[in-house]
């Protein structure tokens, strides 16, 4: 018969946990496994996405600095091309950057989008309609 273990302010069997924490070990070696093989940038500064900067999320269940943009601002489209990592800050000052400029009265915006796929550096210029900011 298994122990009880106080875990996140529930209980659960110990071999429960046991078997959530190989899950999270597992869920890592893929984490750091997909980074250092494909070696992905932020696409709005081009700056260094470090497979570290996700293990806080799952060890101590605080947000990760990451998040998904779409580069032509329609959220809808999820192809795999118009998707791009971006840090949290970044993301932020984009859109923000974006609705300063559309307020000013810019009908199109144009902004780079940074791209690493395992050591291919592009840079791409974005064109989005005013609507779409
Ligand atoms: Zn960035
Ligand atoms: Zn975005």
């Amino acid at each position: 018969m298994s122990l009880i273990s106080k875990w996140g302010g529930l209980l659960w069997k110990e071999e429960t946990v046991a078997k959530m924490y190989s899950k999270i070990e597992r869920l890592k070696q893929f984490i750091v496994f997909f980074i250092e093989k494909y070696q992905p940038v932020c696409g709005l500064c081009g700056g260094e996405v470090s497979w570290k900067s996700f293990f806080p999320v799952l060890s101590h269940m605080i947000r990760d600095e990451f998040t998904i943009h779409h580069k032509n601002h329609i959220r809808k489209d999820n192809r795999p091309i118009n998707k791009a990592i971006v840090h949290r800050d970044c993301h932020r000052r984009h859109h923000r950057n974006l609705q300063v400029l559309k307020e000013t009265g810019q009908k199109i915006i144009k902004y780079s989008c940074y791209e690493n796929i395992a050591g291919k550096f592009t840079k791409e210029v974005m064109k989005i309609p005013s609507e779409r900011i």
